[in-house]
């Protein structure tokens, strides 16, 4: 195509993570045509490499990929449930305790899978296109139509753009919406680590002074192998990645007080730097955020990718039902109310979690200890946290 050609699409989806092209799939069997533009070679859409994200998915998160019939795709090896979840406060050996009789609390599954589903989804439905290794370069949303150039110089129409570019969205900022960015000046290590003692499908969450560390059961693989998820001081976390794979063993052996008896570092060690972000909206004229473009998670509370989930749905029903043409602002301003409802709460709540428990004054350190034990001990409170983080029951409000 000519460096100056225009050409005409129905909705344009830029980014294709797994939000983008979940996107494309719910739109497609809503009836609504689509193009997905991925910076990325298509290689990395099909074959995407692992990279240490073990995703925690909700009841309703899992819902929506069993609509989408992505669910389908995966191994069992590659589900692993997650049943109960411990979390403590520094060395003390009192903990908060979930756990629900009636089922697992929630799953966990490779990211890198989860991306793969999505791009066999998307090959399932030919009203969604891709077109990988295109960046977008500029947003225009003054017209008739909205348009985005990329940086091969072509131009492309549309009724409707929707963001799926990252929590760094660069379309977000040139549709003129803020966004709440907030830098924890912490940094996450991950790795699988295989351990002498079995970890019965239970999560510890484990906070000490100075550093997190969450270990996340891989039973779909294992009864012994854990994902490590360390979080420290982002020069603390520099510090660490400079060092060679014994020398950062030793360092988690000593201190994981000997939950899991003795370790073995199994897998490749992954960092990500972490930073939440909430836009100001989530739609403009022509244009919808959904992702991490509209609310970028601490992962703490493993809520970023089943928000995107929860976009992805609320977005193409707003759409499907709406008799207006592709575009209009209604269902757009429906979604955006819609989608703050469901995100709102918890991305506050995660960002409170954060600060109490990586506070390390006395008062803060007294507050976590007396938070948790009050939490054990009202069963209705413990029972409406879970509540709220399992998403157990399951639907839009
Ligand atoms: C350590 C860690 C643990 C996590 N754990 C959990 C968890 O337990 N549970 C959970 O629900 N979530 C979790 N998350 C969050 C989850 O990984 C993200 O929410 C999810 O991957 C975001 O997907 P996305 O498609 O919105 O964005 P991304 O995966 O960031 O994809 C954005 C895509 O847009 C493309 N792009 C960007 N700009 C352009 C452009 N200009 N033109 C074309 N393409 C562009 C990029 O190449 C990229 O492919 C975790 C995250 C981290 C870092």
């Amino acid at each position: 195509m000519s460096s100056s050609a225009s050409s005409c699409s129905s909705v344009i989806i830029v980014g294709g993570g797994p939000a983008g092209l979940s996107m494309a799939c719910a739109l497609a069997d809503a009836g609504i045509a689509s193009t997905v533009l991925e910076a990325a070679p298509v290689d990395q859409l099909s074959e995407p490499p692992e990279d240490g994200r073990e995703i925690a998915l909700t009841h309703r998160g899992m819902g929506i990929l069993q609509q989408l019939g992505a669910w389908q795709d995966l191994p069992p090896e590659a589900i692993s449930p997650l049943r109960e979840a411990r979390v403590f406060n520094g060395r003390a050996d009192q903990s908060l305790h979930f756990a629900d009789a009636r089922s697992p609390l929630g799953v966990l599954v490779p990211n890198h899978w989860l991306r793969r589903i999505a791009w066999q989804g998307l090959q399932r439905r030919p009203p969604a296109q891709l077109r990988a290794g295109v960046r977008v370069k500029a947003l225009h949303l003054d017209g008739a139509q909205a348009r985005v150039s990329l940086e091969s110089g072509e131009t492309l129409h549309a009724p409707l753009i929707i963001a799926a570019d990252s929590r760094f969205s660069s379309l977000r900022r040139q549709a003129g919406i803020g966004a709440e960015m907030r830098d924890f000046g912490r940094s996450v290590l991950l790795a699988r680590i295989e351990h002498e003692l079995p970890h019965r499908d239970q999560a510890l969450e484990c906070f000490h002074h100075g550093h997190t560390m969450a270990w996340l059961p891989l039973g779909g693989l294992s009864p012994r192998l854990s994902s490590l998820v360390l979080t420290l001081p982002t020069d603390q976390a520099e510090l660490q990645r400079g060092w060679d794979d014994s020398r950062w063993l030793a360092w988690v052996q000593r201190h994981s007080q000997g939950r899991l008896g003795q370790l073995r570092l199994a897998g490749p060690r992954h960092h990500y730097p972490l930073v939440a972000t909430y836009a100001h909206r989530f739609a403009a004229q022509r244009l919808a955020l959904i992702g991490d473009a509209a609310v970028g998670m601490h992962p703490v509370t493993a809520h970023g990718y089943n928000f995107g989930l929860y976009g992805v749905q609320r977005l193409a029903r707003e759409l499907a039902a709406s008799r207006e043409a592709l575009g209009a602002p209604a269902p757009l301003l429906r979604y955006g109310a819609g989608h703050r409802r469901d995100t709102w709460h918890l991305y506050q709540g995660t960002n409170a979690v954060v600060k109490l428990f990586t506070d390390e004054r006395a008062p803060a350190r007294l507050l976590r200890h007396g938070v948790l034990r009050l939490a054990q001990a009202l069963p209705p409170l413990k029972a409406a946290i879970a509540t709220q983080l399992t998403s157990r029951s399951g639907n839009m409000r």
